[in-house]
């Protein structure tokens, strides 16, 4: 392995990884001098392509503000459904080719009002979400994907289904 190559590798690693942005912590942030949380939207905050906001994240996300956390997403989607999710959650939205370029990450931080230090990325993906925020030395946290379990969740009922219909057979 080269050291380009090593190096890309810790591009790729989370600082923390979690099931879903409700297992963040938001003390302990604060406890570190995070003042500014920037957010993926596909996955992260809804199911990719959706606007299903579960509401254990409406109120994470309400509760993140409660603490007086800055919040901002920034999504390499630009289309209307962006805006929907920043009119939603009142929370202002970076958008366009932005992930995961710095500059995009810098804009994110502009609307915070934080640097490098004081901000973290929440995200699904890790070359993208991950990488980009690793890069400039902001705090990463890995979420898995919201549609993984939305799949599985749909695979168990559809068991149940298939069950529930062969007894109906059996008759
Ligand atoms: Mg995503």
């Amino acid at each position: 392995m080269s050291c380009g190559e090593r190096r890309n590798h810790a591009l790729l690693k989370p600082d923390l990884q979690v099931s879903g942005v409700w297992e963040i912590d938001l003390d302990a942030l604060a406890g570190e001098g995070i003042t500014g949380i920037i957010l993926d939207i596909d996955n992260t905050l809804a199911p990719w392509g959706s606007y299903d906001i579960p509401d254990r994240i409406r109120e994470w996300v309400e509760e993140a503000k409660a603490k007086g956390f800055r919040l901002c997403i920034l999504t390499n989607n630009y289309s209307a459904r962006a805006d929907w999710f920043s009119r939603e959650l009142v929370v202002p939205a970076v958008k366009g080719w932005v992930k995961p370029w710095a500059w995009g990450y810098r804009l994110a931080m502009r609307e915070l009002g934080t640097d490098a230090d004081s901000s973290v990325m929440v995200g699904d993906q890790l070359f993208t979400d991950i990488r980009g925020a690793n890069r400039l030395g902001i705090y990463s946290i890995l979420v898995s994907p919201l549609s993984d379990r939305e799949l599985l969740h749909t695979r168990i009922k559809r068991r149940f289904e298939r069950m529930i219909l062969g007894d109906i057979d059996e008759r």
